[in-house]
């Protein structure tokens, strides 16, 4: 049997972005655990990113581009699926205006380079309102309290949890959502930190 090769990756499914220790064998994943060396997360890893390689070795997992024709699904080749989008996108945005075509990002897709760096300008040129994401079903109002109070929806303050004394949440669940926009893994255990120096 070939040995087990070890890689050190960030979880990009949330923005705790806790470190991982990764075991593969040749093309397979053989484990995924939370990196204790990661100065950050401390080796935290929650149910998402231990699943993540059922996502990988799913044998229904979409590996090229499929068009439905009538009730069936054809694979086809990705220029052509590329060709098929530019014509059909053209074609329905002249027919019904630019507010026809919407969009939905998920989470990841800000934990993404690629997606992350480009796909602003290509749906700033689809030029639809109709934008929505996992930001405007939580976290639309944190933006645009920050652009009222600072000037710019991304400046967003951030609790220093590890030195607060005192913490006061409103209308947030950190336990529920990970600490997300504090980037902060295994909030439970910083938060009984909290209290266990006395806050
Ligand atoms: S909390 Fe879970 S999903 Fe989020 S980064 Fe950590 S392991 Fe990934």
């Amino acid at each position: 049997m070939s040995e087990t090769t070890q890689h050190h990756r960030a979880c990009h499914l949330c923005e705790a972005i806790c470190g991982l220790t990764i075991e593969t064998r040749d093309e397979q994943i053989v484990s995924i655990k939370g990196d204790a060396q990661d100065s950050f997360s401390r080796g935290h890893i929650c149910p998402k990113a231990v699943a993540l390689q059922d996502i990988q070795n799913d044998p229904d997992r979409l590996r090229h581009p499929m068009r439905r024709v009538g009730n069936e699904w054809q694979a086809i080749e990705w220029d052509e699926a590329f060709a098929l989008v530019a014509e059909r996108l053209a074609e329905i945005r002249k027919r019904h205006g630019n507010n026809a075509v919407a969009v939905y990002q998920g989470n990841p897709s800000v934990h993404n380079y690629g997606l992350m760096t480009h796909s602003n300008y290509f749906l700033g040129q689809l030029k639809t309102c109709n934008r929505f994401s996992a930001t405007s079903v939580d976290q639309l109002p944190h933006h645009l309290t920050s652009l009222m109070m600072y000037g710019h929806g991304l400046l967003i303050p951030i609790p220093d949890i590890d030195h607060t004394d005192f913490m006061l949440i409103l209308g947030g669940n950190p336990l529920a959502s990970n600490g997300s926009i504090m980037t902060v893994p295994d909030v439970e255990k910083r938060l009984k930190a909290v209290q266990a120096r006395g806050g």
